[in-house]
């Protein structure tokens, strides 16, 4: 989804990925053990003890986790499910994976979240979920959807793919709903290659997900690694193949420890894009307020012809002849092909989330990047505005 020429000097979200991960997925393969096992095991204890969540079940992608929260909190056909349209399509496709029927409400246009008003007007009597995302690694109002969740009596999945860092109102992002969603895909903050974990506070629901991402296969079936000589098993339901290998749990167990460094590097990029650009002709996101926690998975300007003087795919062709790598997060899902056709949302109805997804550009961010790619990202944007 990034564009940048062949020669490309800044990519858009390079792995940061150091010697302690290199090593662990040598000794997992010396080991023997590849697929789920003791290293997941592991991995899942750290990362319930980092978000300080009672379980956190490994899958293999954060899509799996909305999928299998969906379906744990008995979502299926005749209900609705309540999501922003400026999103990734995963956290909407999951919805219509379930069975049900995705519903979308508008975001906050200082924010780019969805906005807690706006989904109080979408909900019915069939609404039983709604999916709020952390956009970009900034926490939604997690307290106005916790009120209309008891309220409305519905389960709160969030889609933190962009947020495992997050805090709001003094609670860590992964406490907050009934289930949260992260992502380990190559680009973000923590990352396996591919990867997905989901948190949640119920025992009973972090058991249904752990059986349903193993073809259903019974508790014990599931630990059978531990086991020596032949096992039985049953199956429960109709699973399905979404666990995490050791392989990717080894990578995962460093990128853990590294997040805390990783994260402060991504916020001094942060400012130093914050500052250099004070004075182009950009929009941006209203600021986060301490002590709340942003992630800073994606640093986003609002590039709009009218005030900017150049549209936004003029600027990121103009980067990208520079070398620089860039994204747009996201195109609106409600105006997708499929969505269209079959759902017949058209332009106009979620006027927010569709001026947004018009108009922004992901600037490169990793800790991976030198200060010399920084610099380069930002000398490639003040050119395209200086031409
Ligand atoms: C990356 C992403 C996903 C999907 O994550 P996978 O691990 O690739 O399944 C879902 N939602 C959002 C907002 C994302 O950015």
């Amino acid at each position: 989804m990034s564009t940048a020429t062949a020669t490309e000097l800044v990519p858009f979200s390079p792995p940061d990925i150091g010697g302690a991960e290199i090593a662990e997925v040598i000794a997992t393969l010396e080991s023997g053990w590849l697929s789920t096992g003791p290293r997941v095991r592991r991995f899942e204890e750290a990362f319930a003890a980092y978000i300080g969540a009672p379980h956190a079940v490994a899958l293999n992608s954060c899509t799996a986790g909305l999928h299998l929260s969906l379906l744990a909190a008995g979502v299926g056909p005749g209900d609705e499910v309540i999501t922003t349209p400026l999103t990734f399509c995963a956290t909407a496709n999951v919805i219509i994976h379930a069975g049900a029927t995705p519903v979308f409400a508008d975001v906050d246009p200082s924010t780019g979240n969805l906005d807690p008003a706006s989904v109080a007007q979408a909900i019915t009597p069939r609404t039983r979920a709604i999916i709020p995302v952390h956009y970009g690694g900034r926490p939604v109002d997690v307290a106005a959807f916790q009120t209309l969740a008891r309220r409305h009596q519905l389960t709160i999945v969030e889609d933190a793919a962009h947020c495992i860092e997050g805090v709001a109102g003094g609670r860590k992002i992964g406490t907050t709903a009934d289930f949260t969603c992260f992502s380990f895909y190559a680009t973000k903050n923590l990352t396996t290659g591919e990867g997905g974990m989901v948190t949640t506070a119920s025992a009973a629901a972090a058991e249904n997900i752990r059986v349903a991402s193993l073809h259903g296969m019974s508790k014990d079936a599931w630990s059978r690694y531990q086991h020596l000589g032949a096992t039985r098993y049953d199956v429960v339901m109709p699973g399905f193949k979404y666990n995490m290998p050791d392989l990717q749990a080894a990578i995962g167990l460093h990128q853990l420890t590294a997040l805390g460094e990783h994260l402060a590097r991504r916020d001094a990029t942060c400012r130093r894009y914050d500052e250099a650009f004070v004075n182009l002709p950009i929009g941006r996101f209203a600021d986060l307020a301490a002590p709340d926690v942003h992630a800073r998975h994606l640093y986003t300007i609002l590039v709009d012809q009218r005030t900017s003087g150049l549209s936004r795919d003029e600027l990121a062709a103009a980067m990208a002849e520079c070398g620089v790598a860039s994204s747009i997060h996201f195109p609106a899902v409600h105006l997708h092909r499929y969505y269209v056709e079959r759902f017949g949302f058209s332009r106009g109805q979620f006027p927010h989330a569709e001026r947004i997804a018009d108009t922004v550009l992901s600037l490169p961010l990793s800790p991976a990047h030198t200060d010399s790619q920084v610099e380069a990202v930002i000398s490639a944007v003040k050119a395209a505005f200086r031409s």
